[in-house]
């Protein structure tokens, strides 16, 4: 999903921050008040967005009469990243972007389903293989010959797992990713391959470890 470029609007305020370090330096108590004003200015602006984004969802899954699943937090795990990629981890507002979609989803009434994020991404979900190595744009799955985008891929694995811990929702959805293997997949969203919005969330793969989650 597009997210409006919260991840630019980050790295703006973090340059400014960083220039207004190096300017004030000497003057401790301005550089504060100067600080804790653009904070709030960024909060302001990556909170607007994440607004959007969780309202067009939910009112998506209201429509579609369709079930919402997040990954749950908190069984994600983190480490051997770099300085810079736990900043780009953190600072991103995953846990604001799941309590906005998990409140607006209970007043409209579309079901919220959590899992196990574990492997997500680097599970082939025709097959069940797993890749212990950096995973790309795409997924490749090194036994059979499922290739997919990242994200719809963790998506795809997503379901699966949805599905294997819920016997009723089993009942009522049939998946099987193999079937589409020589198909156009159509997201929900528009996703805009590589466009500059689409990818706003850090993966964890640009620091290059081997993250096992
Ligand atoms: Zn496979």
């Amino acid at each position: 999903m597009p997210f409006g470029g919260v991840r630019q609007v980050q790295a703006t305020h973090f340059r400014r921050r960083q220039l207004l370090a190096k300017k004030k330096a000497r003057d401790r108590r301005v550089l504060r008040r100067l600080l804790a004003r653009e904070g709030r200015r960024e909060k302001d602006r990556v909170l607007q967005r994440l607004h959007r984004v969780s309202k067009a969802l939910v009112t998506v899954g209201n429509r579609k009469r369709a079930a919402i699943i997040l990954e749950d937090l908190t069984l994600r795990g983190a480490g051997g990243r770099s300085r810079r990629m736990n900043r780009r981890l953190s600072s991103w507002p995953r846990s604001e972007i799941h309590r906005q979609i998990e409140y607006k989803a209970a007043l409209a009434g579309v079901p919220v389903i959590k899992v196990n994020p574990q492997w997500t991404s680097k599970t082939c979900p025709v097959c069940g293989a797993r890749r212990r190595d950096r995973v790309g744009q795409d997924f490749v799955c090194l036994h059979c010959d499922w290739e997919m985008d990242r994200q719809i891929n963790a998506g795809m694995n997503i379901l699966k797992t949805a599905l294997a811990s819920n016997e009723a929702l089993a009942r009522a959805v049939r998946f099987q990713p193999g079937a589409l293997r020589h198909d156009v997949v159509s997201p929900l969203y528009d996703l805009v391959r590589g466009g500059p919005s689409a990818r706003d969330e850090p993966s964890g793969v640009e620091c290059g470890a081997d993250v096992v989650r």
